[in-house]
């Protein structure tokens, strides 16, 4: 199946961690040039950002399950099994 990747160099203002308490809502936000790796927790240090199915991947999860290194080459769309 194909899809997408998103390649991103911010995150969206509005994303945080919101903690919600009886009728109160705190929010903690998140860095907006802060990347973790989804798959393995590493912290993503180059740029733009491949984002596939939701989720961004580091160059060494990109190189393991989807056959590309995301520091050289920039695909639209990848093969996903
Ligand atoms: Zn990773």
């Amino acid at each position: 199946m194909l899809e997408q990747v998103s390649w991103i160099y911010r995150r969206p203002a509005e994303d945080g961690i919101r903690i919600i308490f009886d009728n109160d809502v705190a929010f903690f936000p998140i860095p907006q040039d802060l990347f973790v790796c989804d798959v393995c927790n590493a912290e993503i240090d180059f740029r733009p950002v491949p984002v596939i199915t939701g989720y961004a991947y580091c160059a060494e999860c990109c190189r393991q399950y989807f056959g590309f290194d995301p520091r050289n080459e920039h695909p639209e769309q990848i093969e996903v099994k």
